[in-house]
């Protein structure tokens, strides 16, 4: 079973998203399974301390890196597996759809959330970790990253979703995004009586000019939006 493991200081912050919907249902009938491992629980003395404050001055607290080295150890004792160590981090590789599909392919994941000003660089070098980001922006903890990260790979799972063409068909499989889709009304008349109708192509019933339609559709769709994708498709 793809497993997720996950280092953080809230536990309660989990299953969270995860405990929800197509992905939660999955989870609930043993899909995918979900662990949290507390970092409290290996805090520095009396008052079970897991971060300081960072050594050449500047703002916040850093996570110890012993702390997040006995979580570490707690978590590969009871492991058969080999599991990717992934810290979320905005310093990290920015994740994408093939990162997601590899690591579903896999026997699962151990996520190192971070909190206030991040963890102990030598932690990081040190234990193996590789450093994931969910893009340019800063959150304030890596528990929310880590629900889109382990989101975003149990849905590729076999047996989660429903349809599984739908996963072939989606935004990023072959670096396009999916074309605009369409369900009823057929005519919607919005509050200002204003009336919106669907492609006409898509009633029509003919299903090769309606792929046709729906190619020619996303390409526009990532031209416009994201230019960055479609020179990839260009260079192959
Ligand atoms: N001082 C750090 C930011 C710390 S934010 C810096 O400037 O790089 C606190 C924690 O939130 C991080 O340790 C990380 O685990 C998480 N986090 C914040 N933004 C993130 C992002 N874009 N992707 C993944 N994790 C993120």
């Amino acid at each position: 079973m793809w497993e997720a493991k996950i280092i953080t200081a809230y536990p309660e912050m989990f299953p969270g998203v995860l405990g929800h919907s197509i992905i939660g249902n999955a989870l609930f009938e043993k899909k995918w399974s979900l662990n949290t491992v507390n970092l409290h629980d290996f805090g520095i003395g009396e008052r079970k301390g897991i971060d300081d404050s960072p050594f050449g001055g500047g703002p916040g607290m850093i996570i110890r890196p012993d702390v997040v080295e006995k979580a570490v150890i707690n978590i590969s004792l009871n492991l058969k597996k080999n599991m990717p160590l992934v810290y979320m981090s905005p310093t990290g590789k920015s994740l994408n759809q093939q990162d997601l599909e590899k690591f579903a392919k896999g026997d699962g994941i151990i996520i190192l959330c971070g909190r206030f000003e991040g963890v102990d660089e030598r932690a990081i070098d040190n234990l193996g970790f590789m450093q994931v980001s969910i893009g340019d922006y800063i959150l304030s903890g890596g528990e929310v990253a880590a629900q889109v990260l382990v989101e975003g790979c149990v849905r590729l799972l076999p047996g989660v979703l429903g349809h599984s063409e739908s996963i072939l068909e989606e935004s990023f499989s072959k670096n396009l995004l999916e074309y605009p889709q369409y369900t009823r009304p057929q005519v919607w008349v919005d509050s200002e009586k204003q009336k919106h109708h669907v492609p006409d192509i898509l009633l029509s019933g003919h299903h090769d000019k309606i792929r046709e339609w729906r190619k020619n559709k996303s390409i526009e769709k990532t031209k416009k939006n994201r230019p960055d994708l479609f020179k990839k498709i260009e260079k192959c």
